[in-house]
């Protein structure tokens, strides 16, 4: 577990996510130590306490502040765990993991973004996030067994090789779905079996690669 270095906070946010009945006082206190508009671009930053997705650059967003509360009280995080992050984005939601886990492996299809939120991340004082730029729904497999796993984008299938990764009785949070709406989903590993139990609608961008979606024709 880790606790961020010089950050002004977020109160605004967290009176927002009490007043969406958010009560999980480990994950209120994670993100009320975040400020969210330090993972904004300059121009948007005026947004930061709004609760929808904004861009990013490279045509992807950083999560509504709701989903990201919903996502890591999923987790059931103690302070104990490995956790695997898919789509690293603007680092915002491996911020709110890397002060509630042992250690985050966190990993990004786009280098661009992957090197941006390891300069935000960096420089909070952050020392337990790894950073892998390639394709997550393969996993990390080096850094294997994972107590937890997260997925921040639309995953048209439980995607094998992460799920394999998982510890026995381990799980993983993902929005599973189509490509316009998925629903936040969360699989154990039960003696070896997938137990899936499906939660609130949601949307996020596409999960790209091998176990995920096609990479889009340019
Ligand atoms: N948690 C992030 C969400 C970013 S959006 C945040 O709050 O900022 C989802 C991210 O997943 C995008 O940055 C996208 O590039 C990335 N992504 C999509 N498919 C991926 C894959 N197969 N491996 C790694 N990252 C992927």
């Amino acid at each position: 577990m880790a606790t961020p270095r010089e950050s002004s906070g977020d109160a605004p946010l967290i009176r927002f996510l009490r007043s969406r009945g958010v009560k999980d006082s480990r994950v209120l206190d994670a993100m009320g130590r975040i400020s969210r508009a330090r993972f904004l671009p300059t121009n948007e930053q005026d947004q930061a306490h709004e609760d929808k997705a904004i861009g990013i650059g490279c045509d992807q967003t950083i999560s509504q502040p709701f989903i990201v509360a919903v996502m890591s009280i999923e987790l059931a995080l103690t302070g104990t765990e490995r956790v695997l992050e898919v789509g690293t984005g603007s680092g915002y939601q491996t911020a709110i993991l890397a002060q509630l886990a042992n250690d985050v492996f966190t990993v990004e299809r786009h280098r661009m973004l992957s090197l941006r939120s390891r300069g935000i991340l960096d420089g909070l004082g952050f020392t337990n996030i790894s950073f892998r730029i390639g394709d997550g729904t393969l996993g990390w497999p080096e850094a294997a067994p994972f107590d937890r796993a997260i997925i921040t984008a639309a995953a048209p299938i439980v995607p094998i090789s992460i799920f394999k990764q998982l510890r026995e009785g381990g799980h993983m949070v993902l929005p599973l779905g189509d490509a316009e709406t998925q629903h936040l989903t969360v699989v154990r590993k039960r003696e070896g079996k997938m137990v899936t139990q499906t939660g609130i609608a949601c949307r996020f961008v596409p999960l790209i690669g091998e176990q995920g979606w096609n990479e889009p024709k340019a």
